[in-house]
């Protein structure tokens, strides 16, 4: 899964929840189902271009400390996995994560099922939020 994908979707299920390290959490556990998605990868040039799009928009719609910025982070950090795989040659085999070893979903040609995770968890951004540690950061959303 495209990591700045990972991010959104993250950042969209830390709406549902209370704090910072539920966030946290409950993005890391997205970033495993995710992976078992049938889907396709970018190179890593492009992957970290649009994390960095990804996490900005997050920042910017509710702020860094935010549950929203924790979702995505606790999203996209599994990554980091692949990335030290792929700059080091690290066979997938070899790799800890059992969605990164050998539970990973079926390479794809397109992008239209992240484009949709990834055009839903940009809606979010731009419900306002509800109680929660950070209501203070409701005033920094889009829109
Ligand atoms: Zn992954």
């Amino acid at each position: 899964m495209i990591v700045a994908v990972h991010a959104l979707l993250g950042s969209t299920i830390a709406r549902l929840c209370r704090t910072r390290v539920q966030a946290a959490l409950a993005g890391a556990a997205s970033h495993a189902l995710a992976d078992m998605l049938p889907h396709r990868d970018l190179d890593i040039p492009e992957e970290a271009l649009l994390l960095a799009g990804a996490l900005s928009l997050v920042v910017a719609a509710r702020g860094v400390d935010s549950r929203e910025f924790a979702g995505a982070l606790g999203a996209s950090l599994p990554d980091l996995e692949n990335l030290i795989g792929r700059l080091a040659a690290i066979p997938d085999e070899r790799l800890v994560l059992p969605t990164h070893r050998s539970h990973h979903g079926r390479r794809t040609t397109g992008f239209e099922g992240q484009l949709a995770m990834a055009t839903l968890g940009v809606i979010s951004l731009l419900i306002p939020g509800c109680d929660s540690e950070d209501t203070g950061q409701r005033g920094n959303a889009l829109a």
